[in-house]
């Protein structure tokens, strides 16, 4: 029987493995943390239905509650625009270990064994293959690797450079993070629950703090790295403007790594595929990529069982590319020219755009459903004043006409994915759909 390896217990790895498992095949999970370690202590926001295509249904009530709307503000928060998220849209949100603990509990009881403790260093490559990992307890061999290592992997990382599959990220394509909840300032009151501050202290990045019943949750993410004294002193600044926010550290307090672009251009080759955020596919402006790594799992288990060969080449993983770009990567992509378009704003230009209502409350529902750019786009009425402001600012009208011209060359790209393997067309068509994000 064929060997897959999952390397790293990404989610989209995990629950990929467990569909494979429950089908017959031999799947193994290979991750560095201890099982009773996985994930971050803190909170996270999905949408429920990607459960589902996993196989799983709702968790028990008490490990989730339903996501209350965001409120957005820009530089100088003089205007607020809060989300209008339909009932019917609403995403959960859950503890990030209840989270693993659900998925692993049931890839478990589909049949995936889990080797824990192993950190994994490098890929091996025999010929144009990926046949195993090396791990710091030595090397491990399989038929196929799912790399579900994360936005660093060491895996994609140590791909030979002429396969074509981006080793590491470009500038602006990486979002670094500091999360961390705080105590509750008694008897103090949040005006907004849900806080997030675009471009806060004209830092391009942005910042939230959520005020929950038991702790104030503040999130600072930059597009460079930063050190505990920044993080301190930006928290500092949003204590000054959020009385809730206390300076007792209760919870979290890491920095982690966030991909926040385009997915992969090439996300498989012989014996390997890339799955999460190893293949980034975030929501580009606002990360969220647990519920997309569910619906990757999907197509990619599909994939994988359809293949009786068992050889797994890229010809065959070719049809989960092909398909995710099908059903989200077309969608998410042109999300990531609008994440450029924000790093190139201003802090005044920001501002502008919320005081001229050139975004509204429709534009800001954007959330980890958000799988089309069309999301992004709403006709009202009062479109043409919005377009109005939008001219009267020449340098703001530039980046505006950029994007919408970039979104659709990557629109059109995206549409033209090769259907069937032909190395040296992939190549190319990966090679031009790079080019529209430099
Ligand atoms: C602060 C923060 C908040 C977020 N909030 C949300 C949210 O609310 N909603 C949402 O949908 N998404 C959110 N995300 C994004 C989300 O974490 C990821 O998109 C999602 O988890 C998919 O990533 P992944 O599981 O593929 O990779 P990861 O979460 O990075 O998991 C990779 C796994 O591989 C393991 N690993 C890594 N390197 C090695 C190695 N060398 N050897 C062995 N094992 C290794 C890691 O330990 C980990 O278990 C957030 C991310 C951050 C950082």
């Amino acid at each position: 029987m064929s060997k897959i390896i999952v390397a790293g217990g990404g989610h989209g790895g995990i629950a990929a493995a467990a569909l494979m498992a429950k089908s017959g095949l031999d799947v193994t999970v290979y991750e560095k943390n201890s099982g009773d370690n996985m994930g971050y202590d803190w909170t996270d926001i999905f949408a429920p239905e990607s459960l589902e295509l996993i196989g799983l249904g709702l968790p028990d009530e008490d490990l989730f509650e339903y996501k209350t709307d965001m409120t957005f503000y820009s530089t100088n928060e003089k205007i607020a625009i809060k989300q209008d998220v339909p009932p019917d849209e609403l995403e959960i949100k859950m503890e990030r270990r209840d989270i693993y603990k659900y998925i692993i509990d049931y890839a478990v009881k589909c049949g995936v064994q889990f080797q824990y403790g192993y950190t994994i260093q490098a890929p091996i490559i025999e010929g144009n293959r990926v046949v195993g990992i090396k791990t710091d307890k030595g090397d491990v061999y399989g038929d196929l690797i799912i790399d579900a290592c994360g936005c660093n992997s060491p895996v994609r990382s140590g791909l030979p450079k002429n396969w074509r599959i981006q080793n590491t990220t470009r500038k602006n394509e990486k979002f670094y993070v500091y999360r961390a909840f705080y105590n509750k300032i008694d008897g103090a009151l949040a005006e907004d629950k849900y806080k997030v501050c675009l471009l806060p202290e004209g830092i391009t990045g942005i910042g939230w703090v959520a005020s929950e019943e038991e702790y104030t949750d503040l999130l600072i993410g930059r597009f460079r790295p930063f050190d505990i004294d920044e993080a301190n002193r930006t928290a500092d600044v949003f204590r000054s403007k959020n009385p809730t926010l206390g300076t007792e550290l209760v919870r979290g307090g890491q920095f982690v790594e966030i991909p926040v672009r385009q997915p992969l251009s090439l996300m498989v080759c012989d014996g390997y595929a890339a799955i999460g955020d190893s293949a980034f596919m975030t929501v580009p402006i606002i990360g969220s990529g647990i519920a997309n790594s569910f619906r990757a799992a999907k197509i990619l288990a599909e994939t994988v069982i359809a293949d009786k060969t068992g050889e797994f080449k890229g010809e065959a993983l070719w049809n989960y590319q092909y398909n995710f770009y099908k059903k989200l990567g077309s969608g998410l992509a042109p999300l990531a020219v609008v994440k450029l378009l924000l790093t190139k704003l201003k802090p005044e230009q920001l501002d502008y755009i919320f005081e001229k209502g050139i975004l509204t409350s429709k534009e800001m529902t954007i959330t980890a459903n958000s799988t089309s750019f069309m999301d992004f786009f709403h006709f009202s009425p009062d479109l043409p004043m919005r377009g109005l402001s939008i001219l009267k600012d020449k340098d703001l009208l530039a980046n505006m006409l950029w994007a919408g011209k970039t979104m659709a060359s990557v629109v059109g790209i995206c549409a033209k994915i090769p259907k069937k393997y032909e190395k040296a067309k992939v190549i190319s068509w990966a090679w031009k759909y790079d080019q529209l994000f430099r």
